[in-house]
Parts: C-alpha cells; sequence; structure tokens
C-alpha cells in the first residue's frame, strides 16, 4: 500500500514527533515506491525531520511541522527503555488502526511510534495505552462492516489480553 506524499509527509511527522530527538529511528511507515517493500527511518534535528528509505535510499527532509495536525510531540516519551507491553501487528491491521478514527486519537504515541520488524508491525507501551486502544477502536466499530470488522474484533480481543498484563 504505498503512500502518497503528503501522506508519507503526514505519518512521518507523526513518527518523529513522538520519540526522542537526534537518533534516527525506525518507523511502520511503509516507503511510497511501490516496487519498494523497505519502511522508513525518520530522524529528527531541531525544526527539521529528516526521512530516508533504507532499502531504496528515497529520502526527504521536512521542516515548519510544529504545531501543524501531525505533529504528536504533546504526547512524546523520550525514554525508549521503559518497560511496557508489546503487540505484533500485520502491515494490515496497522493500516486499518491507522485509518483517521478514534485508534488514534485514544492512544496516539501508541500508534504512531510503532515500528516495522521482520514483516511484522511493533507497537510498545503500557497496558493502560493498549486499553485506551482498545476503547478506539470499539468506538469506530459500529462505522465498520465485512471483513474489516473481523479483523478489529480479533484485534480488540488480542488487546484485552495485553491490557490484563501486570508490569
Ligand atoms: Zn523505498
Amino acid at each position: 500500500m504505498p503512500f502518497a506524499i503528503h501522506e508519507l509527509v503526514y505519518r512521518a511527522v507523526e513518527a518523529a514527533s513522538v520519540r526522542p530527538q537526534g537518533i534516527k529511528l525506525p518507523t511502520a511507515v511503509p516507503c511510497r515506491r511501490r516496487k519498494c517493500n523497505g519502511y522508513l527511518t525518520v530522524l529528527t534535528l531541531d525544526d527539521t525531520i529528516e526521512w530516508c528509505c533504507p532499502e531504496c535510499d528515497d529520502s526527504g527532509c521536512i521542516s515548519s511541522w510544529k504545531g501543524g495536525d501531525s505533529d504528536l510531540s504533546e504526547f512524546a516519551d523520550d525514554d525508549l527503555d521503559k518497560p511496557g507491553v508489546e503487540a505484533l501487528l500485520s502491515p494490515y491491521e496497522y493500516a486499518l488502526i491507522n485509518l483517521p478514527c478514534g485508534a488514534t486519537l485514544h492512544a496516539p504515541r501508541l500508534v504512531a511510534s510503532a515500528v516495522h520488524e521482520r514483516g511484522r508491525i511493533v507497537l510498545r507501551g503500557s497496558s493502560d495505552e493498549f486499553g485506551n486502544l482498545k476503547t478506539g477502536i470499539a468506538e469506530d466499530l459500529p462505522n465498520i462492516k465485512g471483513q474489516k470488522k473481523r479483523v478489529l474484533n480479533d484485534l480488540i480481543a488480542y488487546l484485552s489480553v495485553l491490557e490484563a498484563v501486570q508490569q
């Protein structure tokens, strides 16, 4: 599912703004090139976010992102080593929770800081964040039909398990 450039920029800013500056970090944002299976890395240096696809070397710089809709820095967490719970999602499941919906509003840091690892999308966060994500998905469910609804119902069951994990 390649992204148009405006969507790529939007998602790269979300992913970069919730995490520390000055370190190149992996994301769950897919490369926009049709035949590339890469996922972007982002590096925030002051007012600029540099994004790059390690597979095909497509790259760019984003400036004047602060204060925009995709700037999630108010939810940022700079501690990358904090203990937490980990969820493994398929790229399809992750794309579904990234549609404009309650899931991202309820757990913005959790969703935006996801990382692609060996074919899966890894979400790391507190059990509270997973509970919030579950609430957001459940709120959207009445408006969703068919296969997407089945996938999201399974995801809610999975998130319920993670929500109950004691840290
Ligand atoms: Zn690429």
